[in-house]
């Protein structure tokens, strides 16, 4: 954790951010509500209300089990990204020996669906599925979209997130 000083793309003040670029979750569990509340990595600028993000990506971590979440911005939240990121950032020590998972988040917004993966907690209506999903990409989200859809076949959203995921899946490979 550090300060870091960013600059508004707008108006060109510059602001001092406390800045994470990886969580440790077993020594910090707390850190948890801040995440799913969407208070990290982000900050509006005090002159124009620009929101201004940090960084693009966030490794939170956990020890028992060990255990690696990607919090990804949602600008790259396509099926390619999950390798895109073990090629060039993720330590490729790490790809063989800890589990990884990835979600896509709007920094500096809420996100309910990040309740499911930074507490283990299963979606239990079709509608949490379908948040679940929405932070997902790639086979992930294809999962759960076809879980939203176990519970409610006539979801319309659900069937059109799940053919347009299966569309991008198929452009990907
Ligand atoms: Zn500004």
């Amino acid at each position: 954790m550090g300060i870091e000083e960013v600059e508004c793309p707008k108006c060109g003040k510059s602001a001092k951010v406390r800045s994470y670029s990886s969580i440790n979750l077993t020594e910090k569990p707390r850190m948890k509500k801040n995440i799913i509340e969407g208070k990290i990595n982000s900050t509006k600028c005090h002159q124009c209300g620009t929101k201004m993000n940090l960084h693009s990506h966030i490794l939170l971590s956990s020890l028992e089990p060990p255990r690696w979440i990607w919090l990804v911005s949602k600008k790259h939240q396509k099926p390619s990204y999950q390798q895109e990121l073990f090629e060039k950032i993720a330590p490729q020590i790490s790809i063989s020996s800890i589990p990884q998972q990835m979600a896509f988040v709007d920094f500096g917004e809420p996100c309910k669906g990040l309740e499911f993966i930074l507490n283990d907690k299963e979606p239990k209506c079709c509608e949490e599925w379908l948040e679940l999903g929405k932070i997902q990409s790639g086979h992930d989200a294809v999962e759960s979209y076809k879980s939203a859809l176990r519970i409610d076949q006539r979801n319309v959203e659900a069937k059109k997130l799940l053919n347009d995921e299966l569309d991008k899946l198929k452009t990907y490979t």
